[in-house]
């Protein structure tokens, strides 16, 4: 699989977390069913943004690039996204880029002028297959400013001049920089080779980004196939219109984590199906925190149960039918869900119909059988398929080690009590419940024992 990645002059925002968690979940899937993937998502370290944000920053474009490169990977952890097999970035592959363009002028697909190199649109026939679009519409679309010493308004530049104060590299036309679209040919040609199986990324991308990718690989390929599926993920937008940097109507990942785990956010976009527009809502954001909650209780719960048991008892009673049927159906649902097209919207839908079955049974004082242990793990195992860790609470927003320190601490202190309440010390008992409230910890106490979680409401959490 090759994905565009993000241009790497700002933190992502999480409508570019959109695509990232959904090309996430598509590698996941398709490895859970036993498949090798090479992942190659690049960076855009060099480009018209970074350079004239680097401008107004007063900084080096080449340093700006690197520095948001580093954030990305601290917010793609967060959402539990896979590093990819290769990163590359543009930067280090601009020789790649020079060769195919040598090559693309060889065969009389490029021009050079003044310093720039241009694609000629028409000199590959198929232009416009991939986005269903013609060049004399294009061409009647076109806007007035188009650089008159084209031979096509639609054609678009390989390679750049360079202007004053902007980084270059030397090149058979003079210094400058790549164009954007001739990145991605050089990049997957290099780490996966014609005819991969999988090329996906946003929709804003089908025109004119992979349409220009299409012609300059398939061009300079003699007609081979570029890529054997396209996949694009539908925007995120605000109030109907596409989150984008340059409209300024985003949220940067790193903002919402200061109120949300990046499990949560991960669950919020992954309930819509990944062709269906989403339109952004906090509110939305907290009920995927309430959901995914409600998934990891049902697997902390059933642990609680078969944690206490010796060993797996009443393994042919009926309710250890009922789960381990369940588990069952669960497994085939969710992979008819995921194998039409990835509609990780209804495959999360088979999750809470598990843990449904899981807590009813529960609430029906359940015994550890090997039913329970079943329908626990498949649980589990789905989820992860998802990306998503049931094991642990999503709540923590803070960095992964804290958050396990706190489960160990908690547990320590919950087993005091225990022992505290079997000695019918009320008063401390109840102390120790009501100082961990007003630090915002809820501790209830249930036939199973007692439970704890973060409080949104009160205390200082
Ligand atoms: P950019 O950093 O703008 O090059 O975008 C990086 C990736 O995020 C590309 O694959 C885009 O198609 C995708 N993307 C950008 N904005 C959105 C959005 N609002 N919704 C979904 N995907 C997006
Ligand atoms: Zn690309």
């Amino acid at each position: 699989m090759y994905v565009c990645g993000p241009t790497t002059y700002h933190y992502f925002h999480i409508g570019n977390a959109r695509m990232l968690v959904v090309f996430d979940m598509i590698r996941r899937y398709l490895l859970y069913k036993g498949n090798e993937v090479q992942f190659v998502q690049n960076f855009t370290d060099v480009d018209d943004k970074i350079i004239q944000r680097a401008q107004e920053a007063g900084k080096d474009a080449h340093d700006l690039g690197q520095q948001f490169i580093q954030e990305y990977f601290e917010d793609a952890k967060a959402l539990n996204i896979l590093p990819a097999t290769v990163h590359p970035k543009a930067t280090e592959h601009v020789e790649d880029m020079i060769g195919i363009i040598q090559g693309l002028i060889a065969k009389g697909l490029a021009y050079q002028l003044d310093g720039d190199v241009y694609y000629a649109v028409t000199k590959f026939p198929a232009y416009g297959k991939l986005s269903g679009r013609n060049l004399e519409d294009l061409q009647a679309g076109a806007r007035v400013e188009i650089d008159e010493r084209k031979k096509n308004p639609m054609d678009f530049a390989l390679w750049k001049k360079a202007k004053p104060g902007e980084p270059f590299w030397d090149s058979p036309w003079g210094a400058g920089r790549p164009g954007w679209h001739i990145e991605c040919t050089a990049m997957s040609l290099k780490y996966l080779g014609p005819g991969f199986d999988i090329h996906g990324g946003g929709a804003d991308l089908i025109f004119p980004h992979h349409e220009n990718e299409i012609a300059q690989t398939e061009g300079y390929l003699d007609g081979q196939t570029f890529a054997c599926y396209w996949m694009h993920n539908a925007f995120l937008t605000v109030q109907q219109e596409k989150m984008s940097k340059s409209l300024g109507n985003f949220f940067t990942v790193r903002e919402i984590l200061e109120h949300f785990s990046g499990e949560v956010i991960r669950f919020y976009l992954l309930g819509t199906h990944y062709r269906s527009p989403l339109d952004f809502d906090s509110e939305k954001l907290t009920m995927a925190q309430k959901a995914l909650e409600r998934l990891q209780t049902s697997v902390r719960l059933a642990d609680e149960v078969l944690q206490k048991a010796e060993n797996l008892t009443a393994e042919n009673s009926p309710e250890s039918r009922i789960l381990s049927d369940a588990a069952q159906v669960a497994k085939a649902d969710f992979e008819k869900a995921m194998d039409d097209d990835f509609n990780s919207s209804l495959a999360c839908a088979v999750l809470f119909n598990l843990a449904k079955v899981i807590n009813t049974s529960l609430q029906n004082e359940a015994e550890a059988t090997t039913g329970l242990t079943a329908a626990r793990a498949v649980l589990q195992e789905l989820g992860a398929v998802l990306g998503f860790d049931l094991e642990h609470s999503a709540l923590a927003t803070d960095n992964d080690e804290n958050s396990q320190r706190l489960d160990e601490v908690m547990a320590i202190l919950l087993q005091v009590r225990g022992r505290i309440r079997q000695k019918k010390d009320w008063e401390l008992a109840d102390l120790i419940r009501d100082s961990l409230k007003d630090a915002g910890i809820v501790i209830e106490d249930t036939p199973q024992g007692a439970r704890w979680k973060i409080s949104r409401e009160g205390g200082r959490a």
